[in-house]
């Protein structure tokens, strides 16, 4: 567990004052150290998982959130150059703030920071009211959109990775959960890299995979990071979140369980060698395993739903 208070424990690596005691790594770190620590695990993840390098164009999906600000921070200090990408999924006083943050957040770091609004694929129209009509879960919408606009953006705008802020808790807490299903086809799709197997189809990285949540909530409070308090109030039910606090439970017992188990995924399981074929989706010529990708398939059940004015009684043919 994560302490910053003075306690007289020395760093295990320079042996000056220490503020921090990592349980599940058996470490104690001065600040300077602990920082090092976490950027080392991220290029640790580029590096084995065969991620990125200097020469890529490189995006990172940001949402206002520590994990995704933290890595946009981190990859410049480790010497990478990369832009990032903020996807405004609806109108809400939380979304403006999201931006706000992630707008300031680019005013001290080099590359362009891109503005996506979602709701101009759904005649301006919030997310929230397209998954009422559509009759699915925000969450599921909402995820559905972030991904395929993502991936549309980077692939339009010539980047060859992307990069999201998932961390090691949130892969744990979604490998728990593949597990319990035993959904075996979630386990490849889980991989931190997902190469580019679609002309558009942008590489998938998850840099922060080897670091624990607890340490890019410290590591962004330390280079003040300023990010949203909260997460998703959407995300509030979402069983993910019980598979979470069960392994922080066990975390508590047993400190480095998580990053165990974790690691033994990737140990055990391979990189996809022959991945799922895809086609080009009928309606937008991106990625699908189907005949149409899932979000225009979202797109077509939302204006089939939602009254057109074409469909709007006036515009009737008179009898
Ligand atoms: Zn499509």
């Amino acid at each position: 567990m994560v302490s910053a208070k003075q306690t007289g424990m020395k760093c295990s690596i320079c042996s000056g004052p220490a503020t921090v005691r990592l349980e599940h790594f058996n470490l104690k770190l001065c600040p300077a150290d602990f920082v090092r620590l976490v950027e080392q695990r991220i290029e640790r993840a580029i590096v084995k998982f065969g991620m990125f390098d200097r020469t890529h164009r490189i995006l990172v999906a940001v949402s206002g959130g520590k994990d995704s600000l933290s890595l946009w921070h981190a990859l410049n200090r480790l010497g990478y150059r990369p832009d990032a990408l903020f996807v405004r999924l609806g109108n809400s006083p939380l979304v403006d703030q999201a931006q706000a943050i992630v707008q300031k957040a680019a005013g001290s770091l080099p590359g362009k920071l891109n503005i996506l609004d979602a709701t101009d694929y759904s005649g301006r129209v919030s997310i929230q009211e397209v998954a009422r009509v559509v009759r699915r879960p925000v969450c599921a919408v909402c995820g559905l959109a972030r991904r395929y606009l993502i991936n549309r953006f980077a692939v339009e705008h010539g980047y060859d990775v992307v990069a999201s802020g998932h961390n090691l808790t949130d892969e744990a807490a979604a490998l728990l959960g593949n597990l319990l299903h035993w959904h075996e086809g979630y386990l490849q799709r889980q991989w931190p890299l997902l190469p580019k197997t679609h002309p558009r189809f942008a590489a998938k990285a998850k840099p922060m995979a080897l670091n624990y949540e607890q340490d890019i909530k410290l590591y962004a409070e330390l280079n003040g990071i300023e990010h949203l308090a909260d997460s998703c109030p959407f995300a509030v039910g979402a069983t993910s979140r019980i598979y979470k606090r069960l392994l922080l439970e066990l975390e508590q017992e047993q400190p480095g369980i998580i990053a165990a188990f974790y690691l033994g995924y990737v140990r055990r399981e391979k990189p996809a060698q022959q991945p799922v074929p895809l086609r080009d989706c009928s309606r937008c010529s991106f990625p699908t395993t189907a005949e149409v990708c899932a979000f225009c398939r979202l797109q077509e059940r939302f204006s089939r739903t939602q009254p057109t004015s074409a469909q709007k009684p006036c515009d009737m043919p008179q009898a």
